[in-house]
């Protein structure tokens, strides 16, 4: 289970865990698309109680995972993202390992607050063909203009600091009962601190770390 606030890489870092484990990497909002668009009888209740406004609800969120870890490439080990996001959900899934041959744990890819602020609020992105930029880690050539159609670069929305600052809060709020849920129920939690690397040696430490917890499975699942 990948944990990680807006701005920790998490996204990047989930495909790059995927290449070196072979695991599915399952976001949720991927699976929730994929049921609608298949048109499933779950993906047409989602449909419709998405379309009248509301968030998804547990049960159904859970019943959709479950369906997905019972399909064989889920078999020598998987990677969650965005799931379990509330105490409920996180209730369910410890007993669906339960009475599995897993070893899960929950990594928590940890950046400094102020390291995120700075991710984040550096982003300019072009209005016109949606080029983004960071003005320390990737500035375009010419300052707040984009190098593809000469159009003036703007901060998105999302990623004005009072904003940032609030996406943050929430992230917080809502995901560490959920860690807590889970360690409760025996499930390890590892932190890893992200500060300083980039994704791929991210991904690399992670596997380092889950080999000498588990013994080695993500190796075995290399070839
Ligand atoms: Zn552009």
């Amino acid at each position: 289970m990948l944990f990680g606030a807006p701005g920790s890489g998490k996204g990047t870092t989930g495909k790059m865990l995927t290449k070196l484990t072979g695991w599915p990497h399952l976001a949720t909002g991927d699976l929730l698309r994929e049921q609608i668009a298949r048109k499933t009888p779950l993906g047409l209740e989602m449909q419709s109680i998405l379309a009248s406004g509301q968030l998804a609800p547990d049960d159904l969120v859970s019943r959709m995972v479950w369906d997905r870890l019972g399909w064989p490439d889920c078999e020598n080990g998987f990677l969650l993202d965005g799931f379990p996001r509330t105490i409920p959900q996180a209730e369910g899934l410890a007993e669906w390992f339960g009475g599995r041959q897993f070893r899960p744990v929950l990594i928590h890819l940890w950046v400094e607050y102020n390291e995120i602020l700075r991710r984040l609020t550096g982003r300019r992105t072009c209005p016109v063909c949606g080029a983004i930029y960071h003005v320390e880690s990737n500035p375009s050539k010419v300052p707040g203009v984009c190098e593809n159609d000469g159009a003036e670069l703007t901060v998105r929305a999302d990623d004005r600091e009072e904003v940032v600052m609030q996406r943050l809060q929430t992230y917080q709020r809502q995901t560490w009962p959920v860690a807590e849920t889970l360690r409760k129920h025996g499930i390890l939690v590892e932190a890893i601190d992200c500060g300083e690397m980039d994704p791929e040696s991210v991904a690399d430490r992670i596997v380092w770390r889950l080999d000498r917890i588990s013994g080695s499975i993500a190796k075995k699942t290399k070839n």
